[in-house]
């Protein structure tokens, strides 16, 4: 798997400094599982974070830090919430998804437009960016689009070609508003991709407007 296409360093930089939320954190993570490079890239600016640590000068604690400390300890231990029971491997059938996904709560495929579909990814806490998976068919144009927020797309299998470039597993692919969305998928078998999305999709022309209605993302 050759890939072309990857996150921004700033991207990259926040997934190191842990400023991203959930949906967004499991793009980057989709992608660096396939990437050796941005893997290598994330690898050095965590060692940099650390010495930046290492290198700052020792602060004096508060008084009475120990002793509060100390009473914390003394406390008795709330019982944790047990967790929900997660069906083992719910995605373990998508061909190309990272296996740190698997155990997340299966949902099943869902039509959402003539030949694609869509499969919820629920996160275990609330996140302003939702994650599903996208399957296309062969042929498939997709709708004309632009975004209120911001689109990353994994490619799990498949390709497709916008006017950005050629797109293929392991490619990370970043869409926000100001990128007006022409996809065909070129590959002959199925293109299914992880997307995580912040804000709405906005179908353009005739057939997006009449179509907006039908279609839940
Ligand atoms: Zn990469």
């Amino acid at each position: 798997m050759t890939v072309h296409h990857h996150p921004s360093d700033e991207l990259l930089t926040a997934f190191a400094g842990g400023t991203l939320d959930l949906g967004q954190h499991i793009a980057v993570a989709t992608h660096l599982v396939g990437c050796p490079r941005c893997r290598t890239v994330v690898h050095a600016m965590e060692h940099v974070g650390g010495a930046v640590l290492a290198d700052m000068p020792r602060s004096e604690m508060l008084p009475g830090s120990f002793e509060a400390l100390e009473r914390r300890l003394g406390e008795p231990i709330a019982a944790n919430r047990p967790l929900p029971e997660l069906p083992r491997r719910g995605f373990g059938d998508v061909g190309g998804l990272p296996p740190f996904l698997y155990g997340y709560p299966d949902s099943s495929w869902r039509w959402i437009a003539p030949k694609v579909h869509l499969r919820p990814i629920r996160l275990p806490q609330p996140s302003p960016t939702r994650v599903f998976l996208l399957r296309s068919s062969p042929g498939t144009k997709m709708i004309e689009h632009t975004h209120s927020g911001f689109e990353m797309t994994c490619v799990l299998s498949g390709s497709f070609t916008h006017a950005g470039g050629h797109f293929g597993p392991g490619d990370f692919d970043f869409g926000d508003g100001s990128v007006d969305h022409d996809v065909i998928i070129d590959s002959t078998d199925d293109c299914v991709c992880l997307v995580a999305m912040q804000g709405d999709l906005k179908l353009s022309g005739l057939i997006g407007r009449l179509l907006q209605p039908l279609i839940r993302m």
